[in-house]
């Protein structure tokens, strides 16, 4: 498994496992499977609903704790800095475990303007050593550039909506230069039209590989961080096996070629649902 290594000198799995919309009594198995497989990095959220779930595949694997990456995220309505520290110590119950890998702050819900402050508690559970690396998801640069101004410590990664149609070329530039790394989330385009596009199923004809595999290889060679989703066990293999083989400079280039700017999320300013 390919690592990368954060800003704050840790080391993160560049692929992982993705738990979003999986219940709490179906993600011990997915987990446990994705494990097996070999995936060591697993992303989950309070929100999810699923953390116990997940933390009791960690335990029955029988995998040591410190060899898996974990994350978690502080939800919309936890947000604030008491709040926030709250909620970490609950995630961490449900999880069965006495730190994260990676917190995260969900959602910027600029229209709280509260993200300030929630980050200033993940900075205190950093330097608490109580969790090894903070972050957040769906910041804008114009939301980091808050933190870099009114915090300390730099965010290891922004988790954001990134595939071939919706690539977020100019904010991983942005990350980029300012030494953070960009975390796919729905990096299959949720399983959709991504996977049927003529040109990415063509360049995986060629290589004997899935549309997915592609995919997430056209994620990988961009140094991007994936956590593909998947309760189907052919699938968690497929989407792990991606190793032995590379896109082309030109194949690369076409897939960039493919972005159309279309989201399936919302735009971070107009989430602010807690
Ligand atoms: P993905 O892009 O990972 O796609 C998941 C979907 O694709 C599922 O329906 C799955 O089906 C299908 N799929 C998986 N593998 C394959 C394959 N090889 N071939 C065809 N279809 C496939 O979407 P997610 O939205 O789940 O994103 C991944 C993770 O990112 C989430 O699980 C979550 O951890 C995180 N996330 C974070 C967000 C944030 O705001 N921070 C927002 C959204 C997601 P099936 O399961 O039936 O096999």
């Amino acid at each position: 498994m390919k690592e990368v290594k954060l800003n704050n000198g840790i080391a993160m799995p560049q692929l992982g496992f993705g738990v979003w919309q999986v219940e709490d009594d179906k993600v011990t198995a997915a987990v446990e499977k994705a494990l097996a497989v070999g995936y060591r990095s697993i992303d989950t959220a309070k929100v999810y609903e699923n953390e116990a779930g997940v933390g009791k595949a960690l335990k029955q694997s029988g995998i040591p704790r410190e060899d898996i990456f974990l994350t978690t995220k502080v939800w919309n309505s936890d947000q604030g800095y008491e709040q926030t520290l709250k909620a970490y110590d609950e995630s961490l119950k449900r999880l069965g475990t006495d730190y994260v890998d990676l917190y995260l702050i969900h959602w910027p819900t600029p229209e709280y303007d509260t993200y300030v402050d929630t980050y200033k508690a993940l900075e205190k559970l950093y330097k608490d050593g109580t969790v090894r690396a903070i972050g957040v998801c769906n910041f804008e640069s114009e939301h980091l550039e808050r933190l870099f101004n009114e915090c300390e410590i730099k965010p290891v990664l922004n988790q954001v909506e990134c595939h071939p149609y919706f690539a977020q070329k100019p904010l991983k530039q942005f990350c980029a230069e300012h030494d953070i790394y960009v975390e796919a989330w729905s990096p299959l385009d949720q399983g959709g039209e991504v996977l049927q596009d003529e040109a990415v199923r063509t360049i995986a004809d060629a290589h004997g590989k899935s549309p997915a595999q592609v995919v997430l290889r056209w994620h990988l060679q961009q140094q991007t961080i994936v956590i593909p989703k998947s309760v189907t066990p052919s699938r968690i293999e497929e989407n792990y096996d991606v190793f032995d083989f590379v896109l082309t400079d030109e194949e690369m280039a076409t897939i960039d070629g493919l972005d159309r700017g279309a989201r399936r999320g919302p735009h971070p300013n107009d989430m602010n649902k807690r």
